[in-house]
């Protein structure tokens, strides 16, 4: 069994037998990059070593020697040699990144006679001596479990000593002293001395490496990740180089191009004559990269030579160390480089035009939960924050600004040009002109799908709810956020996209689409096959759709349009109306407004599909609370029209069915802008007329006769009328839903709700969150589709739908609809577009463009190092 395969050898089975360190040495020395020597122990042999109750598998030692044979060949040093010493380190490398969890053991090979040679061929004794001590320490910890702190407090002891308070401060001669000190702890403690015989050294700590798979830690950590117990780890033995043998010698970490902006120059910096804990410790300033053309010309060719190989092997922009020992450079390591969001859309635009990647694989790599930073003001990530409450992250963005703890005041005060944030405990419909005029909200109460949530996203708004370290006090005029007091006016930050809330003002960097940006979605465009709409209830918000990108809106929920200041005392007379002759009268004079909203809309869409969805919540709603009803009247109606479960009562078509001069009136209103629109601009949008929450043929095969008869009284447009499907029976049922519908769309909200029996309103702030926090469900249904359950009702709403209508037009205007994974499930099901909030529209049309990149076999590179 061959256990043994050095870096300059082809091995088989990749990463799974190598680990991950052990393949990307292996692969730069096949690349013809300059690496340290060395050797990888495989994953083979841990196992083999674990299973056979960790006794070292038969011949393993044996290759090992010869491999040492090898390598000191080839790096012309000796194991032990008392003048200039071979020193190897010994790491573990699991296929699968492990960070910190195992153990490592560095200078292996040094001992009493080596480290005197080390100390002169280095000329630098302070150097030899301290690796000596860290190699006693690391050895006496991995391999033979001393406690660490008996090393770490007869360091304490010498710094008190010698009245210093640095390790830095410690001279040749006190670490020369700390050697012989740690040699008798670890004498005390193992019961001999420590091993002088470097292949004896190299025996027993490849062992407790294997060992080490097994500690507790590492347990813990693979169960975490759900990383699979009996892989085992591969260990590899490297040789040691050190940049600190002179002028001729540095160490640096470099960037093959710039992470911060994503520009194509090398990005990083070096130090002549040191080694890396210089680097990492600050205490001396490293140079530019570019200096190193001037202080290490040579190493400097060999080293942009390496850069050019290992983009052009990886395609993806590296992230490198390197050292360079009197002269001779070596890599000690690359792996895809970590970059902000506006480098990543750089990088790969840059790369797809060079040539190195495609288009596709450009679009494939984007991490779309990255990019969202960029759609969203944000807190400047250089600042250091201080949160003092965490709630739901809502809708993303982040916002300073006074608190007010009402919605007239917030409107009254974002009008006069302040910065508000307006805190809540929840937000109901008619605090809309407060939600306008803020530039942010916060809540104690509701979750993701919550009214504030909904409107805040739709608006682009930061949102925070469900905050539970927020007490509000509207009578005293303050604010609890956790143990600090606010009062009214008070300046708060709210970070939307992760739901901290901060006390007092923190710096925001501003929201940017940038040239690359635009470019990958046009990119991403070329390659999907869903289509992305937005959900807009303004002309401002249809705008801002097209300006990123969307091919119509997908769901006007038109209820906004009631709730507006001018307009809710004439729909509140409308409900108030106790004949059918006096709410027709109310409704005439909405109707022209009505009109003038959906004319906007249409005007910024035309030549696009436009949904707009009928009258949804149920009419309390739109009246105030029982004790602030201005008369006897309003009271009493408050009280008819009051439902225990209004979410399961008298709304959507249901109340469309028993009012039907509310719908008849909206229908006229589409109907009539539509033609208006079409006679002023020349061209007008596809209109889609959607009647919500239809679990019944009946439901909608009437409210279809009316669709049609009063459209038939009104000047002639072209028109489709369908209905949203969001209850299970409506899928269930779709077949015969179908019959009478020229389209569907998902309204995964209440579908969710319905499906799960979770309301949308509490559940998030309450067992939901106990749910997510212990584990019982892994993402938050009305955040991303339940797919299992939901997503299920869906599939069997699609095939009985078009089962009876092979082209009847199916799509989701749930907030699941800019969700990245449920896009994907999404395109997966075959629905015709996605719907979603304008701010989520990019993000929706790359999600599109993944989800159809991976059925065409193209997906993101995933590198390791
Ligand atoms: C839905 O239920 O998914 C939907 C889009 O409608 P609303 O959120 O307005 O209930
Ligand atoms: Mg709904």
């Amino acid at each position: 069994m061959r256990y043994v395969y050095d870096y300059a050898e082809d091995a088989p089975g990749g990463r799974e037998l190598l680990g991950g360190k052990g393949i990307g040495l292996a692969e730069m020395t096949a690349l013809g990059v300059p690496v340290p020597a060395g050797f990888t122990i495989t994953t083979d042999a841990c196992r083999a070593y674990m299973s056979g109750g960790k006794v070292v598998p038969e011949g393993l030692d044996e290759q090992v020697g010869e491999s040492i044979a090898g390598l000191e060949q080839r790096a012309g040093k000796k194991f032990g040699d008392p003048a200039d010493p071979l020193l190897v380190s010994v790491r573990s490398g699991a296929a699968v990144s492990m960070p910190g969890m195992m153990d490592t053991i560095l200078n292996l090979g040094l001992n009493d006679i080596a480290v005197e040679g080390q100390a002169r061929t280095t000329g630098n004794p302070r150097f030899a001596y301290d690796s000596y001590r860290r190699l006693i320490q690391m050895y006496g910890e991995v391999v033979d479990g001393v406690a660490g702190h008996r090393f770490e407090s007869a360091i304490a002891d010498l710094k008190t000593a010698r009245g210093v308070t640095g390790d830095l401060d410690l001279g040749a001669d006190d670490l020369r002293e700390l050697i012989g000190t740690f040699q008798r702890i670890y004498e005390e403690e193992v019961g001999e001395g420590f091993p002088q015989d470097p292949r004896e050294q190299l025996r027993r700590a490849y062992r407790a490496v294997f060992d080490s798979w097994d500690a507790p830690r590492a347990n813990v950590y693979r169960g975490l990740y759900g990383i699979p117990d009996d892989i085992g780890t591969a260990v590899n033995v490297v040789q040691m180089v050190f940049g600190n043998k002179g002028e001729g010698s540095g160490t640096g970490v470099c960037f093959t191009r710039n992470p911060a902006t994503g520009e194509a120059t090398y990005y990083g910096e070096f130090l002549v004559n040191a080694q890396g804990e210089d680097v990492v410790a600050g205490t001396r300033t490293p140079e530019p990269i570019s200096a190193m053309h001037e202080r290490l010309p040579e190493a400097y060719v060999q080293l942009t030579a390496a850069f050019e190989l290992l983009e052009a092997h990886y395609r993806d922009m590296q992230d490198i160390e390197f050292t360079v020992e009197e002269g001779k450079l070596y890599l000690l390591q690359t792996r895809t480089g970590k970059r902000t969001a506006t480098a990543a859309l750089r990088i790969a635009v840059e790369m797809a035009e060079e040539g190195l990647i495609s288009r596709g694989e450009a679009v494939a790599r984007t991490d779309i939960s990255q990019l969202e930073q960029l759609l969203h003001p944000m807190l400047d990530p250089t600042v250091e924050v201080e949160v003092a409450a965490k709630g739901l992250n809502a809708s993303p963005g982040a916002a300073s600004g006074q608190i007010v703890l009402d919605a007239d005041s917030a409107a009254e005060r974002g009008k006069a040009g302040d910065d508000v944030i307006l805190v809540l405990w929840e937000t109901s419909p008619d605090d809309i002109h407060g939600l306008i005029e803020a530039r942010g909200v916060l809540t104690a109460h509701g979750g993701l799908t919550s009214h504030a949530a909904v409107v805040a996203r739709g608006m682009g708004k930061p949102c925070v709810t469900a905050c539970e370290g927020l007490a509000i006090d509207e009578r005293a005029g303050t604010v609890t956020l956790g143990d600090r007091t606010l009062n009214v006016g008070d300046v708060i930050t709210i970070d939307g996209g992760t739901g901290r809330v901060i006390v007092g003002p923190v710096r925001l960097v501003a929201p940017a689409i940038d040239e690359n940006f635009g470019t990958i979605l046009s990119w991403a465009d070329e390659f999907s096959r869903l289509r992305v709409r937005a959900n807009a209830d303004t002309p401002e918000d249809a705008a801002k759709a097209r300006e990123f990108g969307a091919t119509g809106i997908g769901l006007c929920r038109t209820e906004h349009m009631f709730m507006a200041p001018d307009r809710l005392p004439i729909v509140q007379e409308m409900i108030m109306a106790s004949t059918e002759v006096e709410r027709r009268a109310a409704l005439d004079r909405l109707l022209p407004v009505q009109q003038s909203d959906f004319e906007g809309i249409f005007e910024a869409m035309a030549g696009y599909p436009v949904t707009i969805r009928l009258l949804d919540p149920p009419l309390h709603e739109f009246l105030p609370a029982p004790g602030e009803a201005t008369s006897d009247a309003m009271r009493q109606r408050i009280f008819e029209l009051h439902e225990a479960n209004p979410m399961l009562g008298t709304r959507g078509c249901r109340l469309g069915l028993q009012f039907p001069e509310i719908y008849e009136m909206q229908v006229r209103a589409i109907v009539r802008a539509a033609a208006a629109v079409e006679a002023r601009a020349g061209e007008a949008p596809l209109v889609e007329i959607m009647h919500p929450l239809v679990g019944f043929r009946e439901e909608l095969a009437r409210l279809r006769e009316l669709t049609e008869r009063v459209a038939a009284e009104e000047p002639s447009v072209a028109y489709l009328c369908g209905t949203m499907i969001e209850l299970p029976r409506a899928c269930i049922r779709a077949g015969e839903i179908a019959e009478v519908a020229d389209f569907c769309s998902f309204g995964t909200n209440d579908l969710t709700q319905t499906a799960l029996g979770f309301s949308r309103d509490d559940a998030e702030g309450k067992f939901l969150t106990y749910y997510l926090e212990h584990g019982i469900l892994e993402h938050n249904p009305f955040e991303v589709l339940d797919q299992d359950g939901v997503g299920d009702l869906m599939r069997i709403a699609v095939e009985r739908g078009r089962g009876v209508k092979p082209d009847l037009k199916m799509g989701i205007c749930g907030e699941h609809g800019g969700e990245p994974r449920s896009v994907a499930f999404c395109h997966r099901l075959g629905l015709d577009y996605v719907s979603c909030s304008p701010y989520r529209v990019p993000l929706a049309r790359l999600a599109a463009a993944q989800a159809a990149l991976v059925d065409a076999g193209v997906t993101a590179l995933v590198i390791g190092g």
